[in-house]
């Protein structure tokens, strides 16, 4: 971290060659010789900017693209101190996507979300200290520009998180802005004299105002992480060119976390998906998009469908949305569960129509089971394999960019305990190694989750019958698939209430997939127009789908999945 004087005032302040000077210039303070021109230097291989109003996304590739999420201290060790680090992940790239498409042993994903990676005082990294700095258990910048030139070479686009709501207490910016209220930096952050008495929004009553000093500051996770003050205009600045150095040292786009409480209005709901906010964000996309389009915004709405419409923006001039062109699907991953849990295509049905109706045109949805913040779904599922297989299959037939979390694909349970480390372990690689294959430490930072030597990537990887076996299957299918990849989905209503079942269609092509959630064999007719006939992509034994003048009869044993592209 560099340090440089600040006009004349005596402060250490952070040299931030963008952000300070914009916030120097606008308090009409010079920092001579501090500041070189906000211009990125000219052998950065950029572009020249283009006019706002005529640019699209370029990001076709994520249109149906399979991501998986890793937290990378649990991924893999490469230097046996029991932490996972970047050199770990490099290392285990060719189980993610060895770059062959023409098969093998590898999963197939197309890009990887890493967990934050920025220098942070916590295990978990989401209250950031340095946004410039990777953080120094998982190794260094060039430890992470080798990753990045080893994933793209195998084809693996990378994502990472972007914790544009809060910093942590420990960063720089928040230290000079709670020590002194002249500081530059006080505006960066949100403050009031008294305790407003407000309570985080998810009615956990734990209190969002902390105090510092002589006020009150605010920070609607928790008083380690202080929100920014997205008003403050060098905060989006700042926000903007931290997100340009990123881009330009080769991500392929953010998770951006805690999107929609950037802006808090007053207590209760107004700290959540205020107006102020979608303004903010749809600021920011445009300037990741005028540089950038090929890149990805995913955004972190924990919210229920009507509310996470409005995140993409409006699709009338910008295809995709002028705002996230990505956002969770916070309600489907939970629909997906239930409707696993309970044997009924309902909750999952009643979703893929709210979805059809609220969300804009030609968005990408980004569906998943569950994230580092849920209990795995190994648990939820209580391990049942054939649950486990059909969550899979939902999922990996589905619009938009599926999202896989590490270890749900060998069915890692969760930890013992109820806490957030309990959902990020180590991944077990090979159950009779020391360590685990995870680690060559006597232990890893966490305890491993308690689960047989079966859950495990050397027990599966070479048995057909595998869960991990299905994921690649599934997601082999789905590649070579334009219809499962990037068609639109066309919900059908078989008469028995266990079978969800759906078209995936483009122009040239027509897929049918379909589930059957219950314990007891399904036989249903499937009315959907001229078919001459059904080739099976991946059904399991008894699964049989016959084509007759129009009509579709289809046979599934309990739990079984299939999915076959039609003939006209
Ligand atoms: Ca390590």
């Amino acid at each position: 971290m560099r340090l440089a004087a600040e006009g004349g005032r005596g402060d250490r302040l952070r040299r931030a060659e963008w952000g300070v000077c914009l916030v120097l210039a606008a308090l009409g303070l010079s920092a001579a010789g501090a500041c070189r021109s906000p211009l990125p230097p000219a052998d950065a291989g950029t572009v020249a900017p283009r006019a706002a109003a005529a640019t699209q996304w370029r990001h076709d590739w994520a249109r149906g693209a399979v991501f998986y999420e890793v937290f990378v201290r649990s991924f893999a060790d490469s230097d046996g101190d029991g932490v996972g680090d970047l050199a770990g992940l490099t290392a285990r790239l060719d189980y993610l996507n060895d770059g062959d498409p023409s098969g093998g042993r590898d999963l197939g994903v197309d890009a990887l979300w890493l967990m934050p990676i920025f220098e942070s005082p916590s295990y978990h990294g989401y209250d950031v200290t340095d946004y410039e700095a990777t953080e120094p258990d998982y190794g260094t910048l060039e430890d992470f520009d080798r990753l990045l030139s080893e994933a793209h070479r195998r084809g693996i686009r990378v994502i990472v998180d972007l914790v544009v709501n809060h910093t942590s207490v420990e960063h720089p910016w928040f230290e000079r802005a709670c020590c002194s209220p002249r500081s530059p930096y006080r505006s960066w952050y949100v403050w009031r004299p008294d305790d407003p008495g407000w309570t985080q929004p998810w009615g956990s009553g734990y209190p969002t105002w902390h105090r510092r000093g002589d006020e009150y500051f605010y920070g609607v996770f928790w008083s380690g992480m202080p929100d920014l003050d997205w008003r403050t205009r060098a905060v989006r600045e700042e926000m903007k060119r931290i997100a340009t150095l990123w881009l330009e040292r080769g991500v392929d786009g953010f998770r951006l976390d805690a999107t929609r409480h950037l802006v808090a209005n007053g207590p209760g709901e107004l700290q959540n998906d205020q107006p102020e906010t979608h303004a903010y964000l749809k600021d920011f996309a445009a300037g990741v998009r005028r540089r950038f389009p090929e890149a990805v915004l995913v955004g972190e709405n924990w919210t229920e469908t009507a509310r996470i419409a409005p995140y993409f923006g409006s699709t009338a001039r910008i295809r995709g949305g002028d705002e996230l062109p990505l956002s969770f699907d916070f309600p489907l991953a939970e629909a997906i569960l239930a409707a696993v849990e309970t044997g009924t295509a309902e909750p999952v049905a009643e979703t893929l129509a709210e979805i059809a109706r609220l969300y804009p045109p030609e968005v990408i949805d980004a569906p998943f089971l569950t994230n580092h913040d849920q209990v795995r779904v190994a648990t939820r599922l209580a391990g049942d394999p054939a649950r486990l297989g059909l969550a899979a299959s939902i999922l990996l037939t589905l619009p938009g960019a599926p999202f896989l979390y590490y270890g749900e694909e060998i069915g890692l349970p969760n930890g013992p305990g109820r806490d957030d480390e309990h959902k990020r372990t180590p991944l077990p690689w090979d159950g009779a190694a020391p360590g685990k294959g995870f680690t060559t430490a006597e232990e890893p930072w966490f305890p491993f989750a308690p689960a047989g030597p079966e859950v495990s990537v050397a027990a599966q990887v070479d048995d057909p019958g595998s869960l991990l076996s299905r994921y690649r299957e599934l997601i082999r299918v789905r590649h070579a698939s334009a219809a499962l990849r990037s068609g639109e989905i066309e919900l059908l209503e078989p008469a028995d209430p266990a079978v969800l079942a759906y078209l995936r269609h483009t122009p040239a092509e027509t897929v049918l997939v379909a589930h059957n959630l219950g314990a007891r064999q399904a036989a249903v007719e499937l009315a959907v127009g001229p078919a001459a006939d059904a080739h099976p992509l991946l059904a399991g034994p008894g699964a049989t789908l016959l084509a007759a003048e129009g009509t579709l009869t289809l046979t599934l044993p309990p739990h079984a999945a299939g999915v076959w592209r039609l003939g006209r």
